[in-house]
């Protein structure tokens, strides 16, 4: 794993998801095989795998207290093109001093994480009026996972974060993206832990050849998603769940 300091231009950058995104690390250790941010690497200048590279911004918080000053508020997702509670951010905690910042000044914050390591920031969800916590759960199955996203947490383990933010009164949604094989099976996992679930299919050309090499090509197809995500919708109704899709 190659990581580097870094001294970042900017950091509250115009989104298209949201108004803005903060991305504090360049990079991801999770190196989920389908990631669209690997797609990106050739824009950061690395020659390693995705996955084997983080660059860190180290001034991202200065920054962010200067750009915040100059801009008009708007909803910040944090993050796009990394996890930011991927495990470096134990020891940087670049996403906590950012998120700490838009707390303060009372900005509307958008989390999206695979990692328990969120619930470390309790504290600050807790302070923010304007915040919705999100897990990335994209299989009911850790075996399915291990294939997919072998460097991130397993399912159990962000079921149960989802469950304690929710416990201490967080909005929380769960991300279904991209639909991996399994997927229907969250749905009663789910139920009473979530205020909204969120469903996107794989964009295919993405983990073309892990389908293929376990034998899943009909996994990876329009019909399977859209039957899939007709089934996630009707169990989302029967348990009383709200069911938004991205597709
Ligand atoms: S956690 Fe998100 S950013 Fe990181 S590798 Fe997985 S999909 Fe990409």
């Amino acid at each position: 794993m190659k990581i580097k300091e870094i001294r970042s231009k900017s950091i509250l950058s115009p989104s298209k998801v949201y108004d803005y995104v903060i991305n504090p690390y360049v990079g991801c250790q999770h190196a989920c095989s389908y990631c669209y941010a690997r797609f990106m690497k050739r824009f950061t200048g690395h020659k390693e795998p995705w996955g084997d590279f983080v660059d860190i911004k180290i001034n991202a918080p200065d920054l962010l207290i200067k750009e915040i000053m100059k801009k008009k508020k708007g909803i910040v997702w944090m993050s796009g093109v990394c996890d930011p509670y991927q495990p470096l951010e134990a020891k940087y905690q670049l996403s906590r001093k950012c998120l700490d910042i838009l707390v303060q000044k009372n900005w509307p914050v958008v989390i999206q994480t695979r990692s328990p390591l969120a619930l470390r920031d309790i504290d600050l969800f807790k302070k923010s009026k304007k915040i919705e916590v999100g897990l990335s759960i994209t299989t009911s199955n850790d075996e399915i996972r291990k294939v997919f996203e072998p460097g991130a947490p397993s399912v159990m383990e962000r079921l149960k974060t989802i469950d304690s933010l929710r416990q201490n009164g967080i909005k929380t949604y769960v991300m279904i993206a991209p639909l991996l094989p399994e997927a229907e099976g969250l749905v009663s996992l789910l139920a009473g832990k979530v205020d909204y679930i969120i469903i996107d299919r794989m964009n295919y050309g993405h983990a073309d050849k892990i389908y293929e090499r376990h034998g899943w090509r009909q996994k990876n197809t329009d019909e399977y998603f859209d039957l899939i995500t007709n089934r996630i919708a009707n169990d989302c109704v029967k348990m009383g769940v709200e069911c938004r899709w991205a597709y």
